[in-house]
């Protein structure tokens, strides 16, 4: 089971969890998260930012009524 990161949605602020080896990160100097070059959100094609490690954020704290899917 590989491990998942965090994606969120520039546009829609939806989450969306993608496996590490699924993933192109680029960083851009003038924003301060890495961004998902290869892969964008499916709900609106919008650009996602890594948020943190599944399960591991840094940057805020949440809870997910569905964590255990
Ligand atoms: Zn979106």
């Amino acid at each position: 089971m590989s491990e998942r990161m965090e994606c969120m949605c520039l546009d829609c602020g939806i989450s969306h969890y993608i496996p590490v080896t699924d993933l192109t990160i680029e960083t851009h100097p003038d924003f301060d998260y890495p961004v998902v070059s290869n892969i964008f959100c499916t709900k609106c094609g919008g650009m996602m930012f890594i948020v943190g490690k599944e399960g591991d954020q840094p940057f805020y704290v949440t809870e997910y009524p569905d964590k255990n899917r």
